[in-house]
Parts: structure tokens; sequence; C-alpha cells
């Protein structure tokens, strides 16, 4: 082990080795916990990064530790081609997982193309089942779209499928149930995520979020004692439970009432090229400039593990020194 490849390790011993890769700001959906209902100013294409680009930084970080890729966005399968990109990434060896969320209404079409490409994994986000409150979340009428995904994406022979549901309280208590009984049915994973605020229209309050204890009790109540799954993997955000029986499992995010950021590995790469230490980082380091610039690689080696140093110990949500990142969800991919 060389100086240039020592794992990305910050100034409290967080291991990093999962990179979040934005491809697109863009999207087909308008989740307001996400983005503007409407006149979204998008990035041109000359300022996102090709697919080329993002190969060349994730071998960079590839030698410094990072074997897990997450595609996002805005919504990945906007960008064309996306299977292209999933081939040259999983062409990396050091590079053991890549997975992507999405919003699934285009997955229909995309599913197999995205299992030939070797696609790993897939999280899928579905916050209601409820037409009507899908509507209200998403301001598209698309729940059919995306019902047809999940199954295309079943059929396409992808086995580890994760539903994700943002819970905000006042909205989405009466859609736990259903979504817990809709994954449970189709053996399905499904997380329960809290609402953070990074939210473009700045609505986000502490007194809409449905915590993860709230939404365990929920479904307890249906279901019986859950039962806390083995922690396989220590720097996972979500706590996991498996149902009485033994067959199932759900699991808890909850970035607001009981942070883990105490053992966070993940890195976040923008559609345009910045990287980001943290979802609520008030800092970016410039990335593109520096591959555009034609700069050495060991300089840009050098911007990635500053940008790691700094990074700081957890979101601070809550408390007085919080400060909302200028850029919303969909500007920095989940
Ligand atoms: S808020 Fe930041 S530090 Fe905390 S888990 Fe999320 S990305 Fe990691």
């Amino acid at each position: 082990m060389t100086m240039t490849n020592l794992p990305l390790l910050d100034s409290f011993g967080r291991r990093h080795n999962n990179l979040r890769i934005s491809v697109t700001d863009r999207c087909n959906i308008r989740c307001f916990y996400c983005m503007p209902a409407e006149q979204v100013k998008f990035l041109p294409r000359a300022e996102i990064l090709t697919f080329e680009e993002i190969e060349r930084l994730v071998r960079l970080f590839a030698q410094v530790g990072v074997d897990k890729l997450r595609l996002t966005g805005g919504e990945p399968l906007v960008r064309t081609d996306i299977d292209r990109l999933i081939r040259l990434l999983k062409g990396i060896p050091q590079i053991r997982d890549v997975a992507m969320t999405t919003n699934a209404v285009t997955l229909a079409r995309h599913a197999e193309r995205l299992k030939l490409a070797g696609l790993d994994r897939l999280n899928i986000s579905l916050d209601a089942l409820n037409h009507d409150t899908f509507l209200k979340i998403t301001r598209r009428d698309v729940l059919d779209q995306v019902l047809e995904g999940i199954s295309a994406a079943q059929e396409a022979g992808f086995t580890r499928i994760r539903l994700n549901a943002v819970a905000i309280k006042g909205l989405t208590e009466a859609e736990v149930l259903p979504l817990a009984r809709f994954a449970w049915e189709r053996n399905l994973e499904l997380r329960f995520i809290e609402y953070m605020p990074l939210d473009s229209e700045q609505n986000w309050a502490d007194e809409k979020v449905l915590s993860g204890a709230a939404i365990r009790e929920l479904v307890e109540h249906e279901f019986g004692p859950l039962v806390p799954a083995p922690r396989t993997d220590p720097a996972q955000p979500a706590f996991d439970y498996l149902y009485a029986g033994g067959r199932g499992r759900l699991g808890l995010i909850h970035p607001v009432t009981a942070p883990f950021c105490g053992t966070c590995n993940r890195l976040r790469l923008t559609a345009e090229g910045k990287l980001r230490n943290c979802l609520f980082s008030l800092e970016e380091w410039d990335l593109r400039s520096l591959l555009r610039q034609g700069v050495a690689e060991p300089l840009i080696l050098e911007q990635i593990r500053t940008c790691v140093a700094e990074k700081r110990p957890g979101h601070l949500i809550g408390q007085q020194q919080f400060e909302r990142p200028e850029r919303t969800m969909h500007q920095i991919g989940g």
C-alpha cells in the first residue's frame, strides 16, 4: 500500500468506500420534498459529466478504496444509454457493487437492459399506493407506470429490490401499512426514510417528520413484534427488522430522530462533477474543472482527500448551527 492509495479516512476515522453518483439533475416527476413544481432550472448538457469522465473519476476513487457505487439523479433513467455507463463502471476491477435509485416511472422499458449491463441492485422510490397521495407528493399521475416498473424489474431477474418510502407526518401515515403489505406480498424489501430538510420550497418542519419509532409502532400493531436483523454493514443507513415468522424485511432510516453519521461511509458526486462529503455539506470540491483542464491524477486525488478531511461529524439538523445546503435533493442525488 503506497501513500497514493491509502483508504479515504476522515478526521473521525470513518472510511469512505461508497460513492453516490448523480448522473443528471433532471427528473420526470416533481416530488415536493425534492424539487420545485415548475420552472426548474436544469444544468445545460455541456456542464454534465460525460460517461467517460465519470469512469475516469471512479477509477481514481477505486484506487483509494471506493468499491460501492450508487447511480442517482434527479432520475437516472432520464439519462440516455445509462446501461453503457453501468458497463463502464462494472469493468473497473475494484468495484464490487453498482446500484441505482430510480422512481421507476420508465423502468418497465429499461429493466432488461439494466440487468444485462450488470446492475446489481435497485432502490425504487415509492411513497404512496393511494393515487391521490401519490399525486400530491409527485405532482405527476404516474403511479401505474411505477407499479409496472417494479413488476418488470422482478421479471427481468432483479432479486435485490428495495422500495424507499419517504415518511411525512400528516400525509403518509395511512400509506405505511399498505406499503408494508405490498412489499411483503411481493418479497420486496421496504425502507421508510424520515423526511429531511432538502426540499426546494423550504416547507420542511420538525413536526412533519414521521419518526422511525412511530412507523415501527404502526407496523408492529398490524404485523406483530419486529425482530432486529443482524447489522451486516455497520455503515448502512437503515436499521433493518425481520417480520415475526422470519419472512420479509423492513428498514427504518431515521436521519432526523436518530442520526447515524458516526459510521457514515458515503461521498457524493453531483451531475456537474462537484464532490460533497455529506448530503448536508455546505462546501464542494470541483473535480470536473480539474479533469477538463488536464490536471494530473495525483492532484485530483489530493482534492478528494481534502474533501474527506474536511468532513464534519454529522448533519446538525435540529441544532441551532444547522444550515440548509443551497442545493435541493435533485441537485445532490439521494
Ligand atoms: S447526513 Fe452526512 S454525515 Fe450524516 S449520514 Fe448523511 S451523508 Fe453521512
